[in-house]
């Protein structure tokens, strides 16, 4: 049976000395498995639309393990992102996040569900970076959003030690209770281990997990507060979802 989808490429590995797997991020299936045959080959009009990070509108023909392309047309190779290191960077960073996300999630009754929303909030993070705005806050903006399909959302209004709604300037983090603690709580030393930050970062994680990335133009924040924040999702996803993204680290590099 044949199929039509739109994709974005997020990652690809040799298949023998032609084909090429990708692994196709689609808005109407998920991600999908997909043979391209003798898409090595740079003089097979295949060559342009399995690039990593291109968008394009591919026929398959659906197999049981693997996905067959049999058609594809490009509607985006975000040619423009890839200019500049650290814009390339940032957008392989969210390739890479989308990739594990939904890795992750394989197998699950609802990997096809994520699939499509993260589809739309990646796109829109994509169109954020094209626009060179703040290329550090649109990745905090998805790393925050895909908490969701994870279905690791700390609360963010509630002390996980005493289940007391949080004040504005909560600012401790347990990974012994899984949540932000209440000034009381933190006081008491339920955990004297708890990360401590600043007292916007919070609140900013709240805003941002409520809105999606197509609603907003721009995010900018304080440097310092900036910085704990990336740091938290860090630390946060590793911790709970065991995904360390390498990306992250290239763009250390680079700052
Ligand atoms: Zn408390």
């Amino acid at each position: 049976m044949l199929s039509r989808v739109q994709g974005i490429v997020l990652k690809t590995y040799a298949q023998g000395e032609d084909d090429l797997i990708l692994e196709l991020m689609t808005k109407q299936a998920g991600l999908l498995r997909v043979l391209s045959p003798r898409a090595k080959k740079q003089t097979t009009s295949y060559s342009a639309v399995t690039q990593v990070l291109v968008v394009g509108d591919y026929i398959l023909q659906q197999g049981i393990t693997v996905n067959v392309m049999r058609q594809a047309s490009m509607i985006d190779s975000y040619g423009d992102l890839r200019v500049d290191v650290m814009t390339l960077a940032y957008a392989q960073a969210m390739l890479e996040l989308c990739l594990r996300v939904q890795h992750n999630a394989r197998g699950t009754m609802d990997s096809m569900i994520i699939g499509y929303s993260l589809y739309d909030h990646l796109i829109a993070s994509l169109a954020r970076l094209r626009m060179q705005r703040s290329p550090s806050m649109a990745l905090v903006h998805l790393q925050v959003l895909a908490l969701v399909p994870l279905g690791i959302i700390p609360s963010y209004s509630i002390c996980a030690s005493c289940q007391q709604e949080l004040q504005f300037d909560a600012n401790h983090y347990s990974f012994i209770y899984g949540g932000f603690l209440c000034a009381s709580c933190a006081a008491k030393g339920a955990d004297k281990k708890a990360v401590v930050f600043h007292y916007k970062a919070r609140s900013i994680m709240q805003k941002l997990s409520q809105i999606p990335v197509s609603l907003v133009g721009d995010v900018r924040v304080k440097a310092d507060v900036e910085k704990e924040i990336r740091t938290f999702l860090t630390l946060y996803f590793r911790e709970y979802a065991g995904i360390s993204l390498r990306s992250l680290e290239v763009i250390e590099q680079l700052e």
